[in-house]
């Protein structure tokens, strides 16, 4: 769930705004988790009368909803808030208010200090407590520096408005929808348990009521986030606990909803159950992004991921043999503490045995607070550097490879949103690669036969089938 920068984009509520109104512009850092979010405060701001818009130097009130997973993450955020801070002078000797707030997980972890760091700052708001941003808002107003970094004891899902069905419509046909939040697993790298805290499920009802709002507005594909999805639970309508898979099988039922994902998993919440929906539910697209993070067991149980590289391998084997034309993603880090030759040896390895259709890697970047950060052996940066290279350069490969064996097939494509040329739209593959086909904008949100003619360095290019 990484690597993704998104400006907030609810253009299409632009239409009726009124000349006094507010504008907010939402700089979303981070995973998709944080697209959701942004879309989220978006609805809530709405409430107090704020459109969105794309255009920053329009905007009355500017958020970063940031991402505190790497080091960078972070020297962005505060090279960002520095340049803010001018544009706020100049807006201040023309007479115009700005106001800047920070959210998301390095709002969490910093907390005050991103008041001490970037006096322009109004509001600091946390992933937990985002529904009191309007609140907020109104108290730096008075002339208060705000910071909500406390976990609401609240559930924050029942203080925000329920998704807008003209926005969800607004925003396209596919959508994310977050059922968990937060992870015990503490990685010994990962500083998400801290930022996001321990592991939430939203109930069984609040779930199905999004999803039927959602496809209600318009949207055919749904995409259940979690940092560690896997992991949710939920009281089931009869009684006793249902697991994500149980979720899945009810999400099915939902008339008029095409296709279902989920990410990011955690292997060792991959039950038989949730096996079993990837055999059972046509609807649940045939892709799963499962990070084994590294190849070397002795690295394994240093990142205590609780699993060894074999077990991991096996499980892959049985999710395959019960759907067989899968796609395989995952997540790796290369140059943990101690991470020796023969230990990212290992890490290709189980690339090449595992054959991803599509894969994030980073450097390892050191978080403080983390248990990582006190090991010592830290492995120097220029290694770091020519391991990822090597590893980049393997799952570039393997993700072509998966992309040239596509072309000749006739697949189902999801129709998403004007292509490049006119004439032409782009779609989603069932495992979740972009396809450029000729076909009408009024097509947005079908579902249409094409076959794969030709691959691109990032997409796949399509006819209609039969044509
Ligand atoms: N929960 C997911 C899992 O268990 O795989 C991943 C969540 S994390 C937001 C996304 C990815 O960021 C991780 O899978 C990992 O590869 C990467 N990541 C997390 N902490 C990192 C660190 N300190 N340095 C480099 N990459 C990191
Ligand atoms: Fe981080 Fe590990 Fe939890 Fe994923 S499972 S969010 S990597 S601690």
């Amino acid at each position: 769930m990484n690597q993704i920068t998104v400006i907030s984009p609810d253009t299409a509520e632009k239409a009726d705004v009124a000349s006094n109104t507010r504008k907010v512009f939402i700089k979303t850092y981070g995973c998709q988790m944080n697209v959701y979010d942004s879309n989220r405060m978006s609805d809530a701001l709405a409430s107090e009368g704020y459109v969105p818009t794309e255009e920053m130097g329009e905007a009355d009130l500017i958020l970063l909803n940031t991402c505190h997973i790497r080091e960078k993450a972070a020297d962005k955020v505060y090279s960002a808030l520095g340049r803010l801070r001018d544009m706020k002078r100049t807006r201040a000797e023309h007479g115009r208010e700005l106001m800047i707030g920070v959210t998301g997980c390095v709002a969490q972890a910093e907390g005050e200090e991103i008041l001490r760091r970037a006096p322009a700052v109004d509001v600091v708001v946390g992933p937990q407590t985002y529904h009191r941003l309007p609140q907020a808002l109104t108290r730096a107003r008075q002339g208060e520096r705000v910071v909500e970094t406390d976990y609401a004891v609240e559930d924050k899902f029942d203080h925000l408005p329920k998704v807008d069905k003209a926005r969800a419509r607004a925003r396209g046909v596919t959508s994310f929808l977050t059922v968990q939040e937060g992870c015990d697993k503490f990685c010994t790298f990962c500083v998400v348990p801290y930022t996001r805290g321990s592991e939430v499920s939203r109930s069984v009802s609040q779930i199905v009521d999004e999803a039927l709002r959602l496809v209600d507005s318009g949207v055919r594909e749904i995409t259940l986030l979690g940092q560690n999805v896997n992991a949710w639970r939920g009281e089931s309508p009869k009684g006793g606990e249902w697991v994500l898979g149980e979720l899945l099988y009810r999400l099915a039922e939902i008339p008029g909803l095409a296709r279902l994902r989920y990410t990011t998993s955690h292997p060792r919440d991959m039950d038989d159950c949730l096996i079993e929906a990837h055999r059972d539910l046509r609807v649940l697209m045939p892709y799963l992004h499962l990070p084994v993070q590294a190849g070397s067991d002795r690295i394994l149980k240093a990142m205590n991921r609780r699993h060894t590289g074999a077990e991991y391998l096996r499980l892959i084997e049985r999710i395959r043999s019960a759907r067989p034309d899968i796609a395989m993603s995952g997540d790796f880090i290369v140059g943990f503490p101690g991470e020796t030759d023969q230990d990212f040896e290992d890490t290709l390895k189980i690339v090449e045995d595992v054959k991803y259709a599509s894969a994030y890697s980073f450097k390892y970047s050191t978080r403080p607070g983390t248990p990582g950060a006190e090991l010592g052996s830290q492995v120097d940066e220029a290694v770091k550097t020519e391991r990822l290279e090597r590893l980049q350069a393997l799952l570039l490969r393997q993700q072509k490879e998966f992309a040239e064996a596509c072309v000749g097939k006739t697949i189902d494509l999801l129709l998403e949103k004007p292509g490049r040329m006119p004439g032409q739209l782009i779609g989603r593959s069932p495992w979740l690669q972009s396809v450029n086909v000729d076909a009408k904008e009024s097509q947005i949100g079908d579902i249409i036969q094409v076959r794969i003619i030709a691959t691109g360095p990032n997409s796949l290019f399509a006819e209609r089938a039969g044509s």
